[in-house]
């Protein structure tokens, strides 16, 4: 099944390459990546995108939308999400040499996470990750207090990142999706007006949690992949796994698959207007 993915993503490539498939010239496009356990890797394809894509840091994407600009160029937004330790050393070794300011979503209770044991367990049963490496773990809250001091973002991204799609109980949710957010900013001292909903797909966001996230935050950011329009708050992102090269990065980033997620960027959309 992967092989056949990277085989017809491959041809994808060469297609857009060659101009047989329509190619993008104007769009913001938003990656969202998780653990990164290669950072060689990681370079190599931000110096690839680079070529092509201009790397906005959170604040432009704010005035890009404050202003209401007209998207002339490629652009694209870096989103980490979950807190992985990985993220401090990615941010540290690699955004600061490229210049690169993104986004962190981090869910509020992973990061007190000491015990060993602990984290092991929010891991495989909250971030629904089964294969767990050693170096998979937690970044702390002195890792988000430099990467603010990096000026990167932090965002909410719920308290214990479990499925609330039919969780029905407002306390819960207002818990979950705002109190978090709001001890954020206590012990970071920074507005938290971002949030990114955990799984991000439309089977995991019910009309009650965006009614909820609508009323505290500026941005919502789904896992649904989509080019980014300025008149919504909802914001679509390509989730980019570990075995993604730089030909399937560029097929996602030309929107080639978006069609696939019509239905759910529509249904999203249409959560918010019937508030
Ligand atoms: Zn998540």
């Amino acid at each position: 099944m992967l092989l056949l993915k990277k085989i017809i993503n491959i041809i994808l490539y060469f297609f857009i390459f060659l101009r047989i498939l329509k190619k993008e010239n104007n769009s913001l496009r938003i990656l969202m990546f998780h653990d990164i356990n290669d950072l060689e890797k990681f370079e190599k394809i931000l110096i690839h995108l680079k070529k092509e894509w201009k790397f906005i840091s959170p604040d432009l994407f704010f005035k890009i939308y404050r202003n209401n600009q007209k998207i002339k160029k490629k652009l694209i937004l870096l989103t980490f999400d979950d807190g992985f330790k990985s993220n401090i050393k990615v941010a540290e070794k690699i955004l600061s040499k490229h210049n690169i300011k993104a986004i962190f979503f981090i869910p509020f209770h992973f990061i007190n996470l000491k015990k060993v044991s602990d984290r092991r367990k929010f891991i495989r049963n909250n971030l629904k990750i089964k294969n767990l490496t050693k170096n998979l773990y937690n970044m702390n809250l002195i890792d988000l207090k430099r990467l603010i001091k990096l000026k990167h973002k932090i965002g909410a991204h719920t308290y214990s990142h479990k499925d609330l799609k039919f969780t029905k109980n407002i306390k819960i949710l207002n818990y979950e999706i705002i109190a978090s957010a709001n001890k954020f900013e206590s012990i970071l001292s920074k507005k938290i007006n971002l949030f990114a909903f955990n799984f991000g797909r439309l089977k995991n966001i019910s009309p009650t949690m965006m009614k909820i996230a609508n009323r505290r935050f500026d941005f919502l950011f789904t896992g649904v992949r989509g080019k980014n329009s300025l008149n919504s708050k909802i914001l679509f992102r390509d989730n980019i796994n570990q075995n993604d090269n730089i030909f399937d990065i560029t097929v996602y980033l030309n929107g080639t698959f978006d069609f696939i997620y019509k239905k759910e960027r529509t249904k999203l959309k249409s959560f918010l207007r019937r508030l």
